[in-house]
């Protein structure tokens, strides 16, 4: 039916290619390109596919870019690469004609803040285009998304409350590591939150809101409001909604860990000038400049490294409070995922799967032109059944709990 693009060869990149080979009825034509190649051509032999081809390219050139679309000629872009990406890769897919998708909004390098506004811009240029593009197709922001619009087709005439809660019960056996890249999730934790009650949106220090909540198959585990990039386009695309929250869980360890990160400054993402011997092992130094969050990355494990020893699972849903037929209501929908599981199937922990069948899926909207039309959109704003359809088969099977006691 296709060609797909995948662009990034992560933890996330890793599910995508494995997901997209395992539907070659809808995928025909498959290629990963990264920064590094090498990891393309590894996820290719893990797969045992020969037929997906391989490139390297660099997401933060344009030209680079659009040589690459050029030549493969993809109908759609699954970037799964970082989020600092997002607009050259837009802007390629203007440039070549090619469609895009992606997991997480963009945010500039220089800042850790993150809004839609710079990625809703293009949205004239796209349509103008005649060409498609679906933001935020992971699990939340993606599938948190697809919840929310399906309790409001199908459960409520008017929705007021909107909790979606995000638990990792999961144990990678490490002191301290990360689920997905270490730099974005650390600049991400590390914010102040923000969440919206009675059209405003209100600032609280980071994790400074926090209670126990309690997760199915799991039980109550301490849980963190935090800004979330979902809540901005959800309440501006379902304006009944009153007060909009995103909770995740984290341990005490964690938190512990993260906190002598922040005090000791090596979450500071500003450049350093640091006196580092040269490589040539003549002993002499020169001056570099490092940001000592990237240096931090390089010596934490690497997410895709979790798989293999990580237990539990994880839990994520949508709490949503509101009216049906005159009547109050409150529907829970939500899926959990075995890392275990997840790491068989696709030598991947949860977290990366959780976040790249969704980006699969997304795609697969597309090319059966269920999820096609011209213009900028976030995955709400297209019919949520078919893609809860395709949850139920692509291992992310989800459930539902009416009138039940949302705690929130
Ligand atoms: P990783 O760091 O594991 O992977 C990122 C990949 O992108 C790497 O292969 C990296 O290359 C590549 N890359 C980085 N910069 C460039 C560049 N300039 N040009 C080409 N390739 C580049 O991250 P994850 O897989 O954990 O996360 C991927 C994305 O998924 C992120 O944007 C993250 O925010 C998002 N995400 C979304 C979630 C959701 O639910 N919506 C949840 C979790 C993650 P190299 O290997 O050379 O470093």
């Amino acid at each position: 039916m296709g060609k797909v693009l995948i662009i990034g060869a992560g933890g996330v990149g890793t599910v995508v290619a494995h997901k997209v080979a395992q539907n070659q009825d809808v995928f025909n034509e498959i290629m990963i390109a990264s920064r590094t190649k090498a990891k393309c051509d590894a996820i290719v032999k893990a797969i045992g596919n020969p037929a997906i081809q391989t490139a390297q390219v660099d997401a933060d050139s344009v030209d680079e870019l659009v040589a690459l679309f050029n030549s493969f000629r993809p109908d759609i872009v699954i970037n799964v690469a970082l989020p600092y990406q997002d607009l050259t890769i837009m802007e390629a897919c203007l440039k070549a004609g090619v469609n895009y998708l992606d997991t997480a909004n963009y945010e500039p390098k220089d800042e850790a803040h993150f809004e839609y506004s710079w990625q809703w811009a293009y949205k004239q240029r796209f349509e103008e285009a005649g060409l498609t593009a679906i933001l935020g197709c992971g699990f939340d922001p993606g599938v948190s998304g697809v919840y929310t619009a399906y309790a409001a087709k199908h459960h409520f005439d008017e929705m007021h409350q909107l909790d979606i809660v995000d638990c990792n019960a999961g144990n990678h056996h490490k002191a301290f590591a990360t689920n997905f890249n270490p730099e974005i999730n650390i600049r991400e934790i590390t914010q102040k939150g923000l969440y919206y009650k009675d059209g405003e949106w209100l600032e609280t220090e980071p994790l400074e809101i926090h209670q126990p909540i309690t997760y199915p198959n799991i039980g109550p585990r301490e849980s963190y409001l935090m800004h979330h990039e979902e809540l901005e386009s959800l309440v501006k695309n379902y304006p009944t909604i009153k007060l909009a929250r995103f909770w995740m869980t984290f341990g005490q360890q964690y938190l512990t860990y993260l906190d002598v990160i922040q005090n000791i400054g090596m979450s500071r993402i500003d450049e350093l000038e640091y006196q580092a011997p040269l490589a040539d092992g003549s002993g002499k130094q020169v001056k570099v400049k490092i940001v000592p969050l990237q240096f931090l990355k390089a010596v934490l494990p690497n997410p895709q490294d979790l798989g293999e020893n990580y237990d539990g699972e994880t839990s994520i849903g949508c709490r949503i409070k509101g009216i049906k037929d005159g009547k109050e209501r409150t529907y829970y929908v939500y899926n959990n995922c075995s890392h275990q599981a997840a790491y068989k199937e696709t030598g991947m922990q949860g977290v990366s799967y959780t976040t790249g069948v969704p980006a699969m899926i997304g795609a697969m909207m597309f090319l059966k032109g269920i999820w096609k039309r011209p213009g900028v959109w976030n995955v709400e704003e297209f019919d949520p059944d078919p893609f809860m359809e395709q949850l139920n088969k692509q291992g992310l099977p989800w459930h539902e709990v009416f009138d039940g006691d949302l705690e929130l």
